[in-house]
């Protein structure tokens, strides 16, 4: 690795998804990238992105989030190879309570020509998942949504395909340089001082995953935020929030989860509302419950998760260090194990006395959300672009492509519903009934 430089034209801090997708395309967009300095305290794949279950969908009830992602989408379409990106699709499979927000969804996907399916009524939902599984046999199922477009990636390889494409292009990475403060004589950032150094430069690029509130404080941002709801009161909530999100894989062959047909399905999202029963019989819950899968080899079997939780503690103490040992660590345990095993012989007969192949290792992790749940996209102290996913990231790789663009002076429309300032204006996202904090 090079020395650390002493001036760039930008740095970014943090090598996962984000920074590193800024990066390649800021070098992309001006064809070399001389002056482009990527710091991260770890290396790359060390945050969020080097555990996320990599799926990339289009499926949200919010219009602005649907635009994104199938920018998004886009992004990952123009190199599947170098993303390892496997485009086998994407299926929200749904109880009634959900019907009306999905059907909206697919109606919209429709208009903006985002290419989906939509079935509705349970015999026709049912039938259409037996056409894929012959042991398909969820209950209370009456909707289907087909993306035929998204899937999922392996995260770590992906990455690397990304870093490899930042590089190639000169941009450079710094491991193991940990960013202490962002210096500001005035109003703007003038110099990012680390552990190894000050580098002095004209912009900034933050993307640090569960880390952003210690960054959100070197900015002098508020701890809490006001929301001017829609019933006109000012709501004050904490500025970020940790949840646990609860994942695991099924130590099987991959291709125990093939359709009919032989070919890997969609990754597979189930909310329903039927009683969940595990294999002794046992009642696990009275639902409402949910939880997503696919057969992933990078991770050895079937991989997927159930609903997160909340971590009941304050983002100054989990922000320290998200993945280290503060962390609700192990975030999956026996309770998940048996809810979540006991959903995918629910789902499909080939799981039924499969539970006590689920493998006990660490895995799921902590997310960063924002006060309603979705991304702020923002710049700050004039030339510090903020990009705190709120948790929706690995799939969001087209969000580094017009922070790229905004870092070179053109503003992205995009973008723009996710600025700060919409929580003071009170012009918030609509709310879906999905149980999940990111639907
Ligand atoms: C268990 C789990 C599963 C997920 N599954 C999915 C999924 O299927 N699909 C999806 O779209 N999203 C998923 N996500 C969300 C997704 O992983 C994140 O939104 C996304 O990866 C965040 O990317 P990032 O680049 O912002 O941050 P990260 O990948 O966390 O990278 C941040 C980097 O910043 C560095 N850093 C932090 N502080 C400093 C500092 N002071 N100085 C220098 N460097 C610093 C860290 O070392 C790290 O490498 C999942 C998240 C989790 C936890």
């Amino acid at each position: 690795m090079s020395t650390l430089p002493t001036s760039a034209d930008t740095v970014i801090i943090g090598a996962g998804i984000h920074g590193l997708s800024t990066a390649f395309h800021l070098a992309e967009r001006r064809g070399s990238g001389a002056g482009i300095v990527i710091v991260d305290k770890t290396d790359s794949a060390a945050g969020a992105s080097g555990i996320a279950c990599g799926v990339v969908r289009n499926n949200y009830f919010q219009p602005a989030m649907r635009e994104l992602m199938a920018h998004s989408v886009g992004v990952w379409e123009t190199d599947p190879e170098a993303f390892h990106y496997h485009p086998v699709g994407y299926m929200q499979i749904s109880h009634e309570g959900m019907r009306d927000d999905v059907g909206s969804i697919y109606e919209q996907q429709q208009a903006i020509g985002y290419e989906s399916v939509f079935i509705e009524g349970a015999a026709e939902s049912d039938a259409y998942m037996k056409a894929m599984f012959s042991d398909w046999r969820a209950q209370g199922i009456t909707s289907v949504l087909h993306e035929k477009r998204g899937g999922y990636c392996h995260n770590k390889a992906g990455l690397a395909g990304l870093r490899a494409k930042a590089e190639a292009l000169g941009v450079q990475i710094h491991a193991g340089v940990e960013v202490t403060e962002l210096r500001r004589p005035g109003s703007a950032v003038d110099a990012v001082v680390t552990n190894q150094g000050t580098i002095e430069c004209d912009h900034v690029v933050i993307g640090v995953g569960p880390w952003v509130a210690r960054f959100w404080d070197m900015l002098d941002l508020p701890t809490t935020t006001k929301i001017l709801g829609a019933d006109g009161v000012v709501h004050e909530r904490p500025t970020w929030i940790y949840w646990a999100l609860q994942e695991g894989t099924l130590g099987v062959d991959p291709d125990t989860l093939l359709t009919d047909a032989g070919d890997r399905p969609p990754v597979i999202h189930v909310d329903t509302d039927a009683p969940l029963y595990d294999d002794a019989g046992e009642l696990v819950t009275e639902g409402p419950w949910g939880i997503y899968y696919k057969p992933d080899d990078h991770f050895g079997g079937i991989q997927g998760g159930y609903v997160p939780y909340i971590v009941d503690k304050p983002a100054a103490e989990v922000a320290v260090d998200p993945y280290g040992p503060q962390s609700p660590d192990f975030v999956v345990g026996d309770d998940f194990y048996r809810t979540w095993t006991a959903a995918l012989a629910h789902c499909h007969g080939r799981f039924e006395g499969k539970a006590h192949l689920i493998k006990r290792e660490k895995t799921g992790g902590l997310g960063c959300f924002s006060p309603d749940s979705f991304p702020i996209f923002d710049t700050f102290a004039e030339n510090c672009h903020v990009i705190a996913d709120s948790n929706h990231g690995w799939k969001m790789i087209g969000v580094g492509k017009l922070v790229a663009a905004e870092v070179d002076g053109e503003p992205q429309a995009l973008l723009r519903p996710f600025r700060y300032a919409r929580y003071a204006e009170g012009e918030l996202h609509p709310v879906s009934n999905s149980p999940y904090p990111w639907s």
